[in-house]
Order: C-alpha cells, then sequence, then structure tokens
C-alpha cells in the first residue's frame, strides 16, 4: 500500500506510538491523546472514498469527474470540529490495472480535498485481487495503516463504507464500522453490517451520538435531556454503589467497561448478579464484593414469584447498606421490580435505563437510543448516574483473575486456534457436525485445533474435536478457559460468553453470529473480528433461544473453508497492526 500525496495537508505521523490492540486491555500502556482533546470513544473516521465520499465513477482517474455525495462537506466539517480525525482507506485497483497512474490519483484525491477539506490521512492500496496483498479492503492493513499515520490504533477508530469489504476491513481491525448504502450495495451486505446509516450525514449523527453517550462534550453541545444536565454536574464520589446485571456471563462480560466506571467514582463496588453470570462477575475488575440473587423476572427458567423470595431478596439488599444502585439491563429486559426491592431496602439513589414510566422508583431515568454496542449502552447508564469511564481508562472489555490454562495446554504452543462449539443458548451454537468439518479443515490446513466446553458439553465437544483437536472440555473453569483462550491465536466461536473473553483478551474472533439478536450490539466489541453465518436467515432479530428454522440455516451454512480463510486474515491483520505500529 502507499499513502498518496495529500496536498495540503501533511499526514500527522507519530512514530513514538508503538501501540497494538492488545495494549488497549493493559492499563497504563496506552495515552496517546492524539489530539489533546477530552478522550471519548474514537480518535478518526475513516471513511472509503468512492461511493461513500464521492458519487462513484468507476476507475475514475479525472479530477472533473469528482463529485461528492450531498453533505459530504458539512459531514465532515462535523467530524472535524468534533475534534475527531479525518482519514481515507481506498482500493484503487485502476492503478494494477494501468487505467490510470499515479498523478492522476493525486489528482484526483486532491479535488476531493478541496471540496471535502482536509484529509488527515490517504490510504490507498493500488493492487487488483489478483495480487493477493494485505492491504486490499476487506484485509485489514489499510484501516491499521491510517490508524497508526494519526497515531492512534484500529480500535479506536470507525470506518464509514458503502459495502460489506468496508466493513469486513473495520472488523479485521478490531475497528467499528458504520455502513451508508447505495443502490448496489448488497441486502446480504446490508444485514451483517454492525451499524446502517441511511446517508453520510446520518453515519456522522450516529458516531457522534455514541461519543454524546460516552459524556463527550462537543463545543456546541447544549444541555438537551436530564442526561446531559447530570452529566454537567461533573463525575459523582460515591459511596457503597451496588452494580446489577443478573443474566448470564456474556451479559456479565459487556457490562464489565461500565461497571469499571462506577468503581473509578465508589468507595466500594457490591455487585448482583445471578447465579448464571456469578464466574463472570468474579473476572471483573473493580468488583468488590458479590450479591448472587436468582431473579425471576431476569432468569430464562425463572423460578416463581412468591413473597417470602422477594422478602429474603429485600433483606439481603438491606443488609448489603447500599448507598445507590445502577442497574444493567438488555433492552428486552425490566430494571424496575428490582428497583422496588431496592427501595424496600431502603436504597436512596437509584439510576436504570427504562423506557417503562418508572414513577419514584428510579432517580436517573435513562432512555439512551437503541441499536448502540451493549457496552456502550451499558457505560451510557453508567455516564448518567454521574460515573464517566476516567480518561485513563479505555472502553474495552478486560479481566482480572489468575488466568491459568489446564497443563495440557504446556507442551504446545502458543498461538492455536481454539473452537468452542457450545453456547448457552441452543439457537446461536453452530451445528456440531460443521465445528467437526471446521477443526478438519483448520488441522488440514496446518493449524493445532484446541476445543474447549463446559462439563455439560463433553459429549459434543469430543465429537468436535475427533479430527484431531486437543479436547479440553470439562478441564476448565470460567478463569481456566481465559487462560486458554489468552494463548490462542483466534478463538472460533458462536456468540456466547467466550467470545467476549477472547474480546478482553484482545485475542481475534471468528464469530459463528446467529442473526437472532443484533451484531452491532451483541459482536465481539474492540477486537479484531471476522463474522460468518447467514446475517438474512428466518431467525433473524427474532431472539429465540432455540432456532425455529429447519436445518438451522443461519450456521449451518457456514463453510469451513470460511473459517480457514477467516483465522489467516486475522493473523495477516496482526502481522499488518505491527508494522503499521512499528
Ligand atoms: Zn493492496
Amino acid at each position: 500500500m502507499f499513502t498518496s500525496p495529500s496536498p495540503g495537508n501533511a499526514p500527522a505521523v507519530s512514530g513514538e506510538d508503538e501501540v497494538s490492540a492488545r495494549d488497549l486491555h493493559a492499563p497504563g500502556r496506552y495515552d496517546p491523546a492524539p489530539s489533546g482533546r477530552a478522550r471519548g470513544l474514537f480518535d478518526a473516521v475513516l471513511f472509503d472514498r468512492d461511493g461513500t465520499l464521492v458519487h462513484d465513477v468507476p476507475y475514475n482517474g479525472d479530477p472533473a469527474a469528482v463529485r461528492p455525495v450531498p453533505g459530504a462537506r458539512e459531514a465532515l466539517d462535523r467530524v472535524r470540529q468534533a475534534g475527531l480525525r479525518v482519514g481515507v482507506v481506498s482500493n484503487q485497483s485502476g492503478l494494477a490495472r494501468g487505467l490510470f497512474g499515479p498523478e492522476d490519483l493525486a489528482r484526483v484525491n486532491a479535488r476531493v480535498a478541496a471540496l471535502l477539506g482536509p484529509i488527515d490521512t490517504w490510504q490507498i492500496c493500488p493492487h487488483d485481487e489478483q495480487a493477493g496483498c494485505d492491504c486490499r479492503k476487506p484485509r485489514p492493513a489499510l484501516v491499521h495503516a491510517a490508524a497508526a499515520a494519526l497515531g492512534t490504533v484500529a480500535a479506536r477508530c470507525v470506518v464509514v463504507g458503502d459495502i460489506g469489504a468496508d466493513m469486513a476491513a473495520a472488523g479485521a481491525a478490531g475497528a467499528a464500522g458504520v455502513l451508508v448504502p447505495t443502490p448496489v450495495t448488497r441486502a446480504e451486505e446490508i444485514a451483517a453490517a454492525p451499524a446502517v446509516a441511511a446517508d453520510l450525514t446520518g453515519a456522522v449523527a450516529l458516531i457522534l451520538e455514541r461519543e454524546r453517550l460516552f459524556g463527550v462534550r462537543t463545543p456546541n453541545d447544549t444541555a438537551r435531556t436530564p442526561d446531559d444536565t447530570a452529566r454537567a454536574a461533573g463525575p459523582r464520589r460515591g459511596g457503597r454503589v451496588l452494580v446489577a446485571r443478573p443474566d448470564s456471563a456474556g451479559d456479565v462480560f459487556v457490562t464489565g467497561p461500565a461497571i469499571r466506571a462506577v468503581a473509578a467514582g465508589a468507595r466500594r463496588v457490591v455487585m448482583l448478579c445471578g447465579p448464571r453470570g456469578r464466574c463472570a462477575a468474579e473476572l471483573l475488575p473493580g468488583v468488590d464484593e458479590i450479591i448472587e440473587a436468582p431473579l425471576p423476572w431476569i432468569d430464562p427458567d425463572p423460578l416463581p414469584v412468591d413473597r417470602e423470595g422477594i422478602d429474603r431478596l429485600v433483606d439481603q439488599l438491606a443488609a448489603a447498606e447500599i448507598d445507590e444502585a445502577v442497574l444493567f439491563t438488555s433492552f428486552h429486559q425490566s430494571a424496575l421490580p428490582l428497583a422496588l426491592a431496592l427501595r424496600m431496602a431502603g436504597v436512596p439513589r437509584i439510576s436504570a435505563i427504562s423506557d417503562d414510566y418508572p414513577g419514584s422508583l428510579l432517580d436517573v431515568r435513562h432512555r439512551p437510543p437503541g441499536g448502540i454496542p451493549e457496552v456502550e449502552r451499558a457505560l451510557s447508564l453508567a455516564v448518567a448516574a454521574g460515573y464517566p469511564l476516567p480518561a485513563t481508562d479505555e472502553p474495552v472489555l478486560r479481566l482480572r483473575g489468575d488466568l491459568t490454562p489446564p497443563p495440557e495446554t504446556a507442551e504446545i504452543a502458543d498461538g492455536y486456534v481454539v473452537v468452542h462449539p457450545g453456547s448457552s443458548v441452543p439457537a446461536r451454537a453452530c451445528p456440531p457436525a460443521v465445528c467437526g468439518r471446521i477443526v478438519a479443515a483448520l488441522t488440514e490446513a496446518g493449524h493445532r485445533v484446541v476445543v474447549t466446553g463446559g462439563p455439560q458439553e463433553k459429549a459434543l465437544c469430543a465429537e468436535v474435536a475427533a479430527a484431531g483437536a486437543l479436547d479440553l472440555s470439562g478441564r476448565t473453569d470460567l478463569a481456566g478457559l481465559a487462560g486458554v483462550i489468552a494463548r490462542a491465536g483466534a478463538l472460533v466461536v458462536g456468540n456466547t460468553g467466550p467470545a467476549h473473553v477472547a474480546a478482553a483478551l484482545g485475542v481475534p474472533v471468528v464469530s459463528l453470529f446467529a442473526p437472532t439478536v443484533g451484531y452491532g450490539q451483541w459482536g465481539p466489541y474492540r477486537v479484531p473480528v471476522v463474522r460468518l453465518g447467514d446475517a438474512t436467515a428466518p431467525c433473524r432479530d427474532t431472539r429465540v433461544t432455540t432456532c425455529p428454522v429447519p436445518g438451522h440455516p443461519c450456521l449451518a451454512s457456514v463453510d469451513p473453508q470460511q473459517v480457514v480463510e477467516a483465522v489467516g486474515l486475522l493473523a495477516a491483520g496482526k502481522a499488518a497492526e505491527g508494522s503499521a505500529a512499528g
């Protein structure tokens, strides 16, 4: 790849920062603050050029043919005013095909900059598909190179583009993505995207809204909602703060950054979790004490509600001497029954997300928009409650504790591929036969494969591992599983807890993602990821726990060779990240 001449605006290249996405997970290792602005979610927005910033004219070498899409100048200016850098990441195979020369490209790019304002970095792939280069999108090297040129890392960038290759490059780099479809964007590309906006203006509005929810104040940002007013009062100093996330391990993990935000302002954090989430709660930094309670309005196999049980819960909460509570939920769960129990236990200040009218149950009622990542949704509640994530922390998942893998892994070298076939929710599990073929294909491609699973998944894992993998099912607790994943080159997994363990460890994920819930909300957060599976399958957005569609087509359709290619792409991305940062 090369960085084409960028007339009128020299790219700010920082050779000092040798940071990788993995460093984001180690406190204190990463603090570039590239523009001196308060630390937000993102440092830069990287735009595709043709079809995104300007109307697509195939293989255009003529500056006179450059026509910006409607609102492009204003959208980019909003990004600049918010203190974010602007980059372009563009495939220009017309160079390799000899359809135009480097001078033509420079003139076209100069015209783009003249019309749309300064571009802080141009990253161009000059190759065609046959070259097999590492930079042509959907490969992630352009994204890493742009991030490095701007003194940041891909995980702190958003890629805006008009086709699936843009979103795939973003994902493989660990960056966020927003797709702005054009009439030629395929339906499956739209379905698979982490976020979709109607136009460029909408994409920028979405990015800046996510920054605002994270607690970033932009110059012209005036208080519009009670949340904004609360934020203006500054961070709280809390006493004993109860944080609740009473469902499964994956839900607990994605709430981790928000819990660290609360912990930064609280004297002590008491976490209320359910029996399914306790093992994850024990791995979260910032949690000082744990209260385990199955809540019948949250648990998928709920016990009946009776007065004795509720009395016991209220007594338990009263005995914990809580000063205030921040109740985290998924959008389809209600925080209000727990708020009632907390009120009965005498808790004076309660914050939660609630579309339902809460009356006097809540002191801070927060209502973020739908569709944002669960991590950011939870963080936005922490912000609304008065607990922004400190600038010294980073909005990524993290784990603590001694993550010791079982002794069987001692004799195999790091960089193996972990295949985790199980799922707490059957509709999100890849069929065992497909997982077995994935293991066989990976082994054949020369990878050492490790299969993991819980004690109840031993039969499943034995079947999947039969093609030549090391079977560790039933051999680890969650911390041990994390220890196995920590040494892996990649994890192949459905939408279930271990995907978030990998995200917390900076280990790339091949996500076999059933579209029953939103990928943008529940996909692995801020870690390199390749999404596989049919995002358009009829189970889409149904939130079902058991697949109602004969043959489980969303994941049965995964071709094992796609997994092999995805693992290769993620490994190449890692190498590209290293060379971009170095
Ligand atoms: Zn290339």
